[in-house]
């Protein structure tokens, strides 16, 4: 465990590895052998920053001789090792990574992507990079090649690409296979009038329909003359007493008639995350899925699809929230910012985008390390700038 002997031990030894000045950074780094995590650095993080202070006011002639004394305790504990291991790993592994393109990577992609990746990895299975691109709205056109470039630069080239705007006919069949165990309906009612009946545990008067008063909404939902842009959307039949009203006949595709960048006008009804992302994990025979807590409730919606449609649903794992404290990740404000000419570029040293990173000399093997060291982990953790490139750095030179 952590005491001050081992804190000591170890600011010694990166004082002295750096001219005299021990780093935080390097110095938690090392602690990580020996039981700190990021869950509790805030309980010891004002002694490690006291002790290295004091490490650092020595001559450093006394510090080697402080160090000689104490070395015996450095790396003595042994190294955690790698990653915990995932249930259910008899096959080879599938897993994927699916970003939105609506910028290109950063570092926070890189951590939670990695994760999956070291996995497969681990299990020699497979890694699919999934881009989420259903949306025709929320779509940075150039990200796609950024992504796609990013992604072999950090997880080398035997990653399999998935796009999903590539895919509407599949998830079109899956629609007609849900039409058909009458498990989905065209809603057309007002979204106002909707909430107050499903708050209500009540059902709108679509839900009740035929079956085949659903296939010819269907058509008319695809049909162009049919249904104009939020005048029908197609919902699940789920349980309408369920607890959690978000989790009611909830909508799995609408209609959105603006160009997609890539499929143009071809085609008006667009599947949301919870149809896409279930057809998508059924069709890519996904075994594991680690994903943000976040996803807690599409991964219930999700499981109920894979249920009425007789399939196992992928072992599944919440990871916690990396805060990137003070960094700013959002590709919106960053992008702003870049035609703003506050920023240089994509690759800016400021920004902590993986062109930034890579630029920086960062290289893939230590954001790998950092992944590891973060785990699968349901606590959320917070980085802060100068001890994220600290570690990144540290890790850079071990490789
Ligand atoms: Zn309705």
């Amino acid at each position: 465990m952590i005491n001050s002997e081992i804190i000591k031990s170890y600011a010694l030894k990166n004082a002295i590895e750096h001219n005299g000045k021990a780093q935080q950074g390097s110095v938690i780094a090392g602690l990580f052998n020996h039981g700190l995590t990021k869950e509790n650095i805030k309980d010891h993080i004002k002694e490690i920053s006291k002790i290295i202070k004091q490490i650092n006011h020595l001559p450093s002639e006394k510090q080697k001789e402080l160090f000689k004394d104490l070395e015996k305790n450095i790396g003595k504990r042994k190294i955690r090792e790698g990653l915990t291991p995932l249930k259910g790993t008899k096959k080879p592994v599938i897993m994927r990574f699916a970003p939105s393109p609506s910028g290109p990577l950063h570092i926070g992609h890189a951590l939670t992507g990695t994760i999956s990746y070291l996995y497969v990895e681990k299990y020699k299975g497979r890694f699919i990079i999934r881009i989420e691109d259903t949306n025709p709205e929320k779509i940075y056109p150039p990200a796609y090649k950024m992504i796609k470039e990013e992604s072999l630069w950090i997880w080398g080239n035997k990653i399999k690409f998935i796009i999903q705007s590539e895919r509407l006919p599949i998830y079109y069949k899956y629609v007609n296979k849900l039409l058909k165990l009458n498990k989905v309906y065209v809603c057309t009612c007002n979204p106002e009038e909707f909430k107050a009946l499903i708050k209500k545990s009540k059902p709108c008067p679509c839900r009740n329909l035929k079956q085949s008063d659903q296939a010819s909404r269907w058509n008319n939902m695809l049909d162009k003359k049919g249904y104009n842009q939020g005048e029908a959307v197609l919902r699940f039949k789920s349980n309408l007493k369920n607890k959690n009203p978000a989790l009611r006949d909830f909508p799995l595709a609408r209609i959105n008639t603006s160009p997609h960048p890539i499929q143009k006008n071809k085609y008006r009804v667009w599947p949301l995350m919870t149809l896409s992302v279930t057809v998508d994990d059924i069709e890519s025979k996904m075994t594991h899925i680690i994903r943000a807590k976040d996803h807690r409730d599409n991964t219930k919606k999700q499981k109920m699809i894979h249920k009425v449609l007789k399939k196992k649903y992928p072992v599944s794992y919440f990871q916690g929230k990396i805060n990137l404290k003070d960094i700013k990740l959002s590709s919106t404000a960053m992008k702003e910012e870049i035609e703003s000419k506050k920023y240089t570029g994509w690759d800016d040293p400021r920004l902590f985008t993986l062109a930034s990173l890579k630029k920086q000399g960062i290289t893939p093997k230590a954001i790998h390390k950092l992944a590891e060291q973060i785990g699968l982990n349901e606590v959320d953790k917070t980085l802060g700038k100068k001890e994220l490139m600290e570690l990144l750095n540290n890790f850079n030179k071990q490789t």
